[in-house]
């Protein structure tokens, strides 16, 4: 078996330390506070793993990150390139939350710009997007039908589409030459007039397309009934344009998501933003829902009680590894003992034992083998319960062909280990 070996390290108040340990195992070190494990597995091999992490790396690198002081230490050898979990390492800001520093708001994101209907937010009817090829084949289901295909046309002037050639247009559904038109009175301008049959598909298309050219909403008009069609969801009851559902719709850290009036900070002067009501996210975002749910509803839900309403959902099939994506990672997180938090909790709000458990099972999905896990306490202030789990996560890790290294008080972490 491969070997970790330390030979005199004399980093702060170590004297001399040797040490031999077996490579891919779980090792626990133990001691009283101030004894020094803490510096051995963390100043002394954590350190000198990453300064020869560094070292493979390019110069340019090495150059920009700076030198690495090498621990006081005589000799190293059997280092695997090191995963370091202690308890503070990492300053997180106002934007960053459980969801987004797990990734798994970012899947969830994507479930909503693919699976999201939304509703218009002022009638509350839902409202559709249609890709145009849908547009053509929705025209030819009125075959034998009568149809007028316009551009609703508002503050504009009718010249501009005289000089392009057109000539005709309709106002409360009647017809009007554009040369009559009084000026700065909305109408529809006509594209297109024809009764429906399957063979003029070609036509229907040329159709929408040159219709599109002038607006991204077409009024059809269906004997005398008015049907929309519109690449962008579009409420026509309300004129309502409703903006693109796309990933950066759902996200308070981009321009096209974040609620106006807090930017996606959720507070304003330091109390909930009377906009949004603290859920970060401009109004149309949180009318875009799967089922009964939206996006930030989903998010303030407890990560356990998530994962049933995760197991629950219906989604197309080429969006299941999205939505397994998100529920190996709910998991993980009910697993670390963090299932009562939710994924709109704000990173900077934990204690420092639960961003740890975070960032550990950060680690646990990303699976890598042959690393070397330099982990700190990892129990401290769990339940019991949670403590089994968590030292099954660490037998995992080693299971996955790994070395976990963890400093501990806990009795039955110690118990549990490969090597003490
Ligand atoms: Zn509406
Ligand atoms: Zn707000």
């Amino acid at each position: 078996m491969r070997k970790i070996v330390v030979k005199g390290a004399r980093e702060h108040n170590l004297k001399g330390i040797d040490l031999e340990l077996p490579q891919g195992a779980f090792i626990c070190f133990v001691g009283p506070s101030g004894s020094g494990k803490s510096t051995l597995v963390f100043d002394v091999i954590g350190r000198e793993a990453e300064r020869r992490l560094l070292e493979a790396l390019s110069p340019s690198i090495r150059q920009v990150l700076g030198p690495m002081r090498k621990p006081e230490v005589e000799r190293i050898e059997g280092l695997c390139p090191p995963v370091i979990i202690t308890r503070a390492q990492r300053q997180y800001g106002p934007r960053s939350t459980v969801g987004t520093a797990t990734e798994i708001y970012d899947y969830m994101r994507i479930l909503f710009a693919r699976a999201g209907q939304p509703f218009c937010p002022r009638c509350q009817r839902p409202i559709r997007a249609l890709p145009r090829e849908r547009m053509v084949d929705e025209l030819l289901s009125l075959d034998g039908k009568r149809i007028h295909i316009l551009v609703p046309v508002k503050g504009e002037p009718a010249e501009k589409y005289l000089k392009e050639g057109f000539t005709r247009a309709m106002v409360d559904r009647k017809p009007v030459e554009l040369e009559e038109l009084p000026r700065g009175m909305p109408f529809d301008l006509l594209v297109d007039r024809l009764i429906v049959r399957s063979e003029e598909r070609n036509r229907l298309r040329e159709s929408l397309e040159l219709a599109l050219r002038y607006s991204s909403v077409v009024k059809v008009l269906v004997d005398d009934r008015e049907v929309f069609l519109s690449p962008e969801p579009y409420c026509p009851f309300c004129e309502l344009r409703f903006p693109p559902l796309t990933p950066s719709l759902f996200s308070f850290n981009a321009p096209e998501g974040a609620c106006p009036r807090c930017n996606g900070l959720g507070e304003v002067d330091g109390e909930g933003c009377p906009q949004c009501g603290g859920k970060r996210l401009r109004q149309e975002a949180l009318w875009v829902k799967i089922e009964q749910w939206d996006i930030a509803t989903l998010g303030d839900l407890p990560i356990k009680d998530l994962l049933g309403v995760v197991d629950q959902l219906r989604v197309p099939p080429y969006l299941k590894e999205v939505l397994e994506a998100i529920r190996e990672r709910l998991e993980l997180l009910r697993r670390v003992g963090l299932g009562y938090l939710s994924l709109s909790r704000p990173m900077d709000s934990l204690s420092q034992g639960e961003i740890q458990r975070v960032r550990l099972s950060n680690e646990l999905v990303m699976g890598l083998s042959g690393v070397m896990y330099l982990v700190d306490e990892p129990t401290v202030a769990l339940h019991p319960k949670d403590q089994k789990e968590m030292l099954e996560i660490l037998k995992d890790l080693r299971d996955q062909g790994n070395t976990v290294l963890v400093v501990e008080h806990d009795p039955e972490t110690i118990l549990e280990a490969d090597w003490v």
